[in-house]
């Protein structure tokens, strides 16, 4: 029986959000297959992340060597090659993550296997597997099949795919690989830390997103004021960064970040289609425009037509009574 294989990653003792969103897709795919789902991890130290694993996994390849500390792409790519010729998954997959990104188009030439990179939806159609990848600057989403291969490669976009519960007991296998050569013209040296105080919007439950429709920066005050009562934190528009408002790190979209809160609040943002790529996944979207017309309400669960500057202190002023009494 062949199975699908998800390749998980790990940084700085954790294994990484997008390791899960795969899993999780990769667990509905087998399941409606009726295939077995594998997991492999590779790393110095990998027992806590095949335990974590075997939540989701039937079984979970944990592959133990000084020589992956930092999880460099090469090594992993000799592993995780070794592991389909031996397996022959009828998927591997991989969250479209850096290293993904070094390592697939490497690992598809390697072995002469297909390969889709950033797929946006992957599903089954008369027992072929096919994919969805968003083009043209995500004007347009298109469907492949692959050709005639025993196995293919596919990575997902980070963020695309919800996390589900595993509730499973997958068994864990060590296994041992022998690195016949040494490739050291790449070595891992550390982790940088982000920048102190630097935020990670990917992973906030709640979002309050900023946009043009804010005029100046003096305004980002009280919106970090509605972010902090409604315990959450502030994201952008892409022109928010290019005012030099807010940094990079808090952008939204196409060229910014892909978010997942459970609730996203959209703040003087038009809703071009290179912002809602990077939200349109919130459970919850709420937009305050002033343009009853504008495209973000077409993605909003919820939607206030008014100025900005008026709501959000009232917003602000609410929540703080209702959680006054709750208190
Ligand atoms: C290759 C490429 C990549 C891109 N990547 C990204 C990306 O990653 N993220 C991103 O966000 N953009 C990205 N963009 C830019 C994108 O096309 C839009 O220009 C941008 O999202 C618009 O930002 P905005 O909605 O804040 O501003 P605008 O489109 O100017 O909208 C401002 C909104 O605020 C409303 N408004 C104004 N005043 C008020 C007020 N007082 N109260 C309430 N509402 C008010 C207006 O009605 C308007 O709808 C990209 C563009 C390109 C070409």
């Amino acid at each position: 029986m062949s199975g699908i294989l998800v390749v998980a990653e790990h940084r700085n003792r954790a294994l990484a959000n997008v390791s899960y969103q795969v899993l999780s897709k990769g667990r509905q795919l087998a399941d409606q297959a009726q295939m077995e789902l594998l997991a492999v991890v590779a790393g110095s130290d990998v027992d806590a992340y095949a335990k974590e694993l075997a939540g989701w996994a039937d079984r979970v390849l944990a592959v133990k060597s000084d020589r992956l500390e930092g999880l460099l792409a090469e090594p992993c790519q000799k592993i995780i090659a070794h592991l389909i010729r031996k397996i022959k998954p009828k998927i591997t997959l991989m969250g479209h993550s850096s290293f993904a990104m070094d390592m697939a188009p490497s690992l598809s030439v390697e072995l002469g296997i297909p390969l889709a990179t950033d797929c946006i939806d992957i599903f089954w159609q008369n027992g072929d597997i096919l994919v969805t990848r968003s083009i043209y600057n995500s004007k347009v989403n298109a469907t492949y099949s692959f050709a005639q291969s025993e196995t293919v490669l596919i990575t997902g976009r980070v963020g695309e795919f919800s996390v589900e519960e595993g509730g499973r007991q997958g068994q864990i296998e060590e296994i041992e690989f022998d690195f016949e050569e040494e490739s050291d013209y790449k070595k891992f040296e550390g982790y940088l830390e982000a920048e102190a105080g630097g935020v990670d919007i990917t992973q906030a439950e709640v979002l309050v997103s900023v946009g043009r429709g804010i005029k100046d920066k003096k305004n980002l005050e009280m919106v970090e004021e509605l972010a902090r009562v409604l315990g959450g934190v502030v994201s952008c528009s892409r022109p928010v960064v290019d005012y030099g408002w807010l940094p990079s790190e808090r952008q939204v979209g196409l060229s910014g970040k892909t978010v997942q809160p459970k609730l996203y609040l959209g703040l003087g943002i038009s809703g071009a289609f290179q912002h809602v790529v990077g939200m349109k996944g919130a459970s919850i979207i709420v937009a305050i425009n002033k343009d009853a017309k504008a495209p973000i309400f077409s993605v909003a669960n919820y939607g206030i037509v008014d100025d900005l500057l008026k709501v959000v202190p009232a917003l602000v002023n609410k929540i703080s009574e209702l959680k006054g009494k709750t208190e």
